[in-house]
């Protein structure tokens, strides 16, 4: 019987600062199962390119071409053939949305080049892989969608090919009607979480540079603590009403799919989403104009605070300038009356 896959995602920090970590979590993946890997473009690219499909001045291009060659230089990797396209491309200057996606593709596929050849000296077999060529979307460019069963049997061979070498997949891309699109800002855990729910995975790993999911946002509330254990259905509704972590169509493709976030550093700790993971309380919010609103999921009610009982979370609604006192005061408030701590542990040995 052929093994199982895993499919893991590197986002754009891991091909810069957290190399080396990310190629032993690929070694120590490669132990116990098939392997696919998707990458993102690495860290602030994508804002470059975004940048440079408004105004396409020449510095931007250089500082862009230095970043990627420098490390293909580094790595012995050959980026010219791409570089030159990017070049070519800006150079038709069209500021249409269907040439903003095709722009804005290269930050992916350079990724996908660097990653690879990572891997190849690392004495790992890989093919990089360009999601254009499997995936195809619907809907309209900058925010297309998946079509899992026009994908599905070009999405069948990339597994087969994982039996002989590590495929790198551009994240983030795909085809529309024959034409590069993307598949919204941060589309690249979707990329994820889609493939492996075609390859039936037995996870789906979302590495970054933050650690996982937090019982509130903890750029915001240093006081969030980690969650290691959470239920699908939490996460879920938390993405649903504004958590940053994870985006609700990252999660809904899964089924009974476990999905794991973690720091590409220090990948033994992480979040776990599955189907029997606790449902603990989570606190997000989402900014509206001069408002914000607060939900706290899993919370009917909240004494002392006036707000809206939904299905499953208790939502407020604050000044802008209140957001953070008022975030800091709610998570005092959920979590001081709740003894249990979260526990450590190694969720990898269950992948
Ligand atoms: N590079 C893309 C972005 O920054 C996709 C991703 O990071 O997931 O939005
Ligand atoms: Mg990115």
């Amino acid at each position: 019987m052929v093994e199982k896959l895993s499919v893991v995602k590197f986002g754009g920090s891991s091909v810069r600062d957290s190399f080396w970590s990310a190629l032993e979590l690929v070694d120590y993946l490669l132990e116990g199962s098939r392997l696919v890997v998707v990458v993102s473009a690495l860290r602030g690219v994508t804002e470059k390119l975004l940048e440079l499909s408004e105004r396409p001045e020449w510095e931007l291009f250089e500082s862009i071409a230095l970043e990627h060659s420098r490390i293909a230089d580094k790595l012995g990797a050959e980026v010219k053939p791409l570089l030159d396209e990017l070049e070519k491309a800006i150079k038709e200057n069209r500021h249409d949305p269907e040439w903003k996606d095709y722009i804005l593709s290269f930050g992916e596929r350079f990724s996908a080049v660097l990653f690879a050849k990572a891997l190849e000296n690392e004495g790992i077999p890989t093919i990089p892989i360009d999601a254009r060529e499997i995936l195809t979307l619907r809907g309209s460019f900058g925010n297309a969608e998946i079509d899992f069963s026009a994908s599905l049997p070009r999405v069948r061979k990339l597994g087969e090919l994982a039996e002989k070498a590590v495929p790198v997949v551009t994240g983030f891309i795909g085809n529309l009607n024959g034409k590069t699109a993307t598949l919204g800002r941060g589309g690249s855990d979707y990329t994820a979480s889609a493939l492996g729910a075609m390859l039936d995975a037995k996870g789906v790993l979302i590495m970054s540079d933050v650690k996982g999911i937090y019982t509130a946002d903890p750029r915001l509330v240093p006081e969030a603590r980690l969650i290691h254990f959470l239920s699908r259905e939490r996460a879920l509704l938390a993405a649903k009403l504004g958590m940053k972590a994870l985006h609700p169509r990252t999660i809904e493709p899964l089924g009974s799919i476990p999905l794991i976030l973690g720091r590409t550093e220090d990948w033994r700790l992480g979040t776990l989403v599955s189907d029997f993971g606790d449902d603990w309380p989570i606190i997000v919010h989402r900014v509206e104009g001069e408002r914000a609103r607060i939900s706290i999921v899993g919370v009917e009610e909240l004494p002392g605070w006036k707000g809206v009982k939904g299905n499953g979370y208790f939502s407020i609604a604050v000044e802008r300038e209140e957001l953070v006192p008022a975030l800091r005061e709610i998570h005092g408030v959920v979590f001081d009356e709740d003894p249990r701590s979260c526990h450590h542990s190694e969720l990898w040995a269950r992948v």
